[in-house]
Formats: structure tokens, sequence, C-alpha cells
């Protein structure tokens, strides 16, 4: 595939580039890292290499001034046009190649070791058509690429289909649910409340069938090939598809972009293959609520899914190996859903499960509670340990790509042990979140095609969607602490802040951790209503590498929950107006 050379982003303020001076001429072979051209940007240098082998063509002369991101050149594989190279989008480049820039050349010259091109079907094939491989094939396109996205099943992935967007449909009906049962509070009483969860389902339905129809239609307009089937490796660049029609097609392309996603992790627990014992997947899609369920793991999955059950009147009862449920959190966010969750539902802690079995009616859960033996009788069992890369259909030994068990190993560009080969998203199990997965899925994208990727892959996010939100952003305090960096905290109770009592939800906090000498934020930990919007401010706070003064000292609109940020950054710079 042909690789653009273009105008890199060398600094923040940085729009436009000149080419100063070519290092070779046009038409000439040049060597993967060879400098090609001269850059003056914001009055200074830098010299562009060459990402690839190939022939170089420019598409402007020595002296042009392009903006950031445009390409100034391409970099031809041995047989290729560049009439024939895609520069849909680009300004500067349409207008050479259509003839309108008299300086840039009418043809390609033909390399000197022109030989013909490897048979491909596409630029780039994306294996998964989840949050990270349907954005990486929509981002590769929109840049220009030929890309052939393989799917198994629906886009949109677990995600879409079976995670995050189910789990927040049902979330909120059953807010509003109990909403409209506290009701009375702000003077609105309702009689005969009940729910019909059918139409709590099929609210759910609609929902994720309208974003997967809103992937479709993306895939469709950005002319990405949509190839419904499973794909596994035939060799490094070739891939066998068995087609849901039932025929086969073998693909190929210099480029494959393993996004396979994950599946529910099974422990090794006597009875939890029997029946009534499910996962997250039949969690978000039954149709009659059970009168109990146990969920062994008290984490991400645990906890929202135990909150809408919970809110619908089913009996909670969650076993937690661990000393405290959320235990990837900040440990005093943990303790404060710990409180708000357990008048919901029963938790036991620094509990381990040992059997599942068949009881009269249901199931019985032996597990023992700090050394003691306890059972527990249920309904159903929903087990929520973790997730587990889902690579094994992918014959990935037929390319050589290197595995550490059921993930594929990538360096920080996404890219695996064998050249043209990358995984992004739950598969290579670096963050397993559909947002994290979409970043890497944009990165690969834009490094495939020759941009410079400008997303910052450090600063994640992590949201949990229960009542009240959950949202985190950096460090814990646990993590700063075992740094040995010196640290201060600032913390704003919401029980002073004007919308939290609005809206009902004055149990939380914002908890904002600086490093104690110069003020840079190292963590933000939020539980209370909108939490998982209010986080984004923190994190883009967070890639400015700003300060704890930056959050203080900007206005936050008021009423908002928001303000509770400001606030707990003025509490940690010496003192909130709110709080004493
Ligand atoms: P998790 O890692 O968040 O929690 C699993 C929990 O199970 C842990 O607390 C662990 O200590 C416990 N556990 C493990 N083995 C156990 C055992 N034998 N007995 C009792 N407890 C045991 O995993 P999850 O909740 O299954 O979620 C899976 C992935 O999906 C995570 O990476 C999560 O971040 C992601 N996810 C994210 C969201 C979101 O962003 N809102 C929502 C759902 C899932």
């Amino acid at each position: 595939m042909a690789q653009k050379v273009i105008i890199p982003r060398m600094g923040q303020t940085m729009t436009e580039g000149t080419v100063a001076k070519w290092c070779v001429p046009d038409g000439t072979a040049v060597e993967t890292g060879q400098d090609v051209y001269e850059l003056e940007y914001d009055k200074s240098t830098a010299t562009v290499q060459a990402k690839k082998a190939g022939v170089l063509r420019q598409l402007v002369k020595d002296g042009a001034v392009i903006p950031v991101g445009q390409p100034v050149g391409v970099i031809l594989e041995n047989g290729e046009k560049l009439e024939e190279v895609n520069l849909q989008g680009y300004e500067v480049a349409n207008s050479a190649l259509a003839g309108k820039n008299p300086d840039a050349p009418k043809q390609a010259a033909a390399s000197p070791a022109a030989a013909p091109a490897a048979p491909k079907d596409a630029d780039v094939i994306v294996i998964g058509g989840g949050p990270g491989g349907y954005v990486c094939a929509l981002k590769a396109a929109m840049l220009g690429a030929k890309v052939i996205l393989v799917e198994r099943d629906s886009v949109g992935g677990t995600c879409l289909n079976r995670g995050c967007i189910p789990t927040k449909a049902l979330l909120q009906s059953a807010e509003l649910y109990e909403h409209i049962l506290e009701g009375g509070k702000m003077g609105i009483n309702a009689a005969d409340v009940t729910v019909d969860y059918d139409k709590v389902d099929a609210y759910r339905g609609k929902v994720v069938t309208t974003l997967v129809k809103g992937v479709e239609g993306l895939l469709k307009a950005r002319k990405v090939e949509l190839v419904r089937g499973e794909a596994s490796f035939a060799a490094a660049g070739t891939l066998d598809v068995a087609l849901q029609d039932g025929t086969k097609r073998s693909l190929s392309a210099p480029n494959i972009v393993i996004a396979a996603g994950s599946r529910s992790a099974t422990p090794p627990i006597p009875g939890l293959n029997g029946k009534n014992v499910i996962t997250s997947t039949e969690a978000l899609d039954v149709k009659n609520l059970p009168k109990s369920m146990a969920i062994i793991g008290g984490g991400v999955i645990g906890m929202e899914i135990g909150a809408v059950y919970a809110a619908f009147g089913v009996k909670i009862v969650v076993i937690e190996a661990l000393p405290r449920i959320l235990p990837n959190m900040d440990e005093e966010i943990s303790a404060a859903y710990t409180a708000i969750a357990k008048k919901k539902m029963e938790i036991h802690t620094s509990a381990r499960v040992s059997a599942i079995e068949d009881a009269a009616e249901g199931k019985t859960v032996r597990y023992t509670e700090n050394d003691q033996e306890k059972t527990a009788d249920v309904d159903v069992v929903l087990v929520a340990v973790g997730r587990t890369p889902d690579t094994a259909s992918l014959k990935l030994d037929k390319a050589g790509v290197a595995m550490e068990r059921a993930k594929v190993v990538v360096n920080d560009r996404f890219e695996t042990n064998v050249p043209g080969v990358y995984c992004i998203g739950d598969a290579n199990a670096r963050t397993m979140l559909a947002h994290v997965a979409s970043a890497q899925g944009v990165a690969v994208a834009e490094q495939i095609t020759g941009h410079t990727p400008a997303i910052a892959q450090n600063i994640i996010p992590s949201c949990i969607y229960t009542d009240p939100e959950i949202a985190a952003v950096g460090l814990t305090e646990a993590q700063v602490k075992d740094s040995g960096r010196e640290y201060k905290v600032g913390k704003f109770s919401l029980r002073a802040n004007g919308r939290s009592l609005v809206v009902d939800r004055p149990n939380g906090f914002v908890k904002i951790i600086g490093d104690a000498k110069t003020n840079e934020v190292l963590g933000v930990h939020i539980i209370g209503a909108f939490a998982t919007e209010m986080i984004g401010e923190c994190a883009a706070v967070m890639k400015l590498e700003g300060c704890v003064e930056d959050i203080a000292h900007t206005i936050h609109a008021h009423p908002t929950v928001g303000e509770s940020a400001m606030e707990a950054a003025e509490k940690y710079l010496g003192g909130a107006i709110h709080s004493l």
C-alpha cells in the first residue's frame, strides 16, 4: 500500500509546515528511515524520514507551505501508480494529481526494480467489528485505505451487542423505576408503578439495533467492505474466512489488524458449566427475571448487572474473592459504593467460591468467607470474574504471531512480532475498555496510512454506571503512595454541592490527587451523579500535563456537579468556599 509522506505535527501550536528542500529527487527509490525532505515550521527545522521502502513521488515543489497532516509526497510499492493512490480528502494532493498543480509530476516513474505487486484484496483487513475493529476500519478508510472488515456476528462487538450499551439501557430503565418510586420526596406521587420487563428488554434491543445499524451505515458510506464470516490465519498476510453462507473465501492484505475482543473468563470452579449459571451475555438478555441471583465477582460487571437486577427486586448476593468490591478503584471510592450498595444487596468479601451445585430449586453456591464455610441458595448464578482474549479461533500460530496464553503480544505501536500484523483492544489485554480499543484502532489506522498517531494512550478514564455513578482517571491514592512520590489530596463532599442535592444524590465526593511539589494532577476519583460526564474534563487537564490550579482557576458553571471538581481542587490548594 502506498505510504503518504505528510507534514507531521511537531508541536501543539503548529498548523502548517514548509517543504524547505527535498533530499531525494522525484521518482527515486528510498529505504525505510531515509531522509526525504527538510521541514520548516514555527521557526524550527526537522528532517522527515521515509516510513517504508519504495519509490518516492513528490506531490509539491520545494518551498510549498502545506497544512499539518496533508501529504506532500507518496512512497509507492512495486507496481503501484501515483494516479491510483487514494488521496480522497486531501486538497493539496488532489489538485496536484488532477493536474491543476503544474509542479506535480504527471506520471509515476517506474521503480528501478519494478516487480509485480503481490496480489491483495485490500490495503487493510480488520478482524472483528467491535469498538476497536470498526473504528480502525472507518479511520483507515477515511485516510484513504481500501479496507475489508471481517465480522462473524453483528457489528459493534461486545460493547454494542452484549456489553456497554445494553447494560446502560437496562440501567436507565432501572434508574427511572427507582426515581419514580422515590418521587414522593419531590412531590411526585405515582401509584401502581409496575415493571414490564418485556418492554424493558425491548427498549434495550431497540437502542442496540439503532446503534448497530448506524455502524453498518457508516461502514457502507465510507466504502469499507463488510465480510460476514469467521477469519483465521492461513499465513502472515492471508486469511481464510468461513463465510456465514457456508462458503469459504481467502483474503490477503499487507496489513492485518486483529481486533477479536474477549470472552467471559471461566475459573475452574466445580459446577460452573451447569444449568442456570450464566455470564454477562445471558444476564443482559433474560426474558424472565429470577427471584434471586448470586454474583461471583464484585468487579465492574458484577456491580453494574447487580444494580440492574437489584433495582427490579431480585435478591442479589455478591461473592468477591478480594477484601473489597471494585478492587481496581481507589479505596475510598470502593468503600463509599459498598456502603450504598449494601442497602440493595448482600455483599461478601474475602470470599472464595468452592462449588456450585444443583439444589431442589435453583442453585447452591458454596463459598468460604474469612475461613468460614457458607452457602447461598439462589435461582441463578452470574459469573463475572473478568474477561479473557478471544483468540483461539484465529490460528495465530500459522502466522507465527507471538502469544502469552490467550493474549496477543504487542509493542506500544500495537505491532505484533510479525510485520504487517497488528492487534488492538481486548485481544491484546492491555486495558479491556471499549474506548481504549477505539483509541488503539485510530492509532493503528493512522500508522498504517503514514500519519503520526496523536491520541495519548496513557491517560485512560474509566467509568462505572451504577447509581451513583463512579469515574476515575490516573492513579489511585494507593498507587501514588506505592510509587514513593510525595502527594497531596483535595476532597470535596457532594453534600455541599447544590446540583447533587437537587437531584437527591448527596452521597459522594470528588477526590483529586496531585504531586506535592508541582501540583501536577496525578489522579481524579469521583462518585456521584453525572460522574461519568465529569471525568473528561479531568482527563483533558492530565493530557495537557495540567496542575490542580488549572481546575481550581477555571470558572465552572453553576449549578453543576462539575463545580465539585473545582472545589476539590480549591480544597487541595488550601480551602474551598463551600467546605470548612
Ligand atoms: P473485573 O476484573 O472488573 O472484576 C472481576 C472481579 O472478580 C474482581 O473483583 C476479582 O477479584 C473477582 N474474582 C475473580 N475470581 C473470583 C472468584 N473465583 N471468586 C470470587 N471473586 C472472584 O472483571 P469484570 O467485572 O468481569 O469485567 C471484565 C472487563 O470488562 C473488565 O476489564 C472491565 O473493566 C470491563 N468492563 C468495563 C465496564 C465499564 O467500563 N463500565 C463495564 C463492564 C465491563
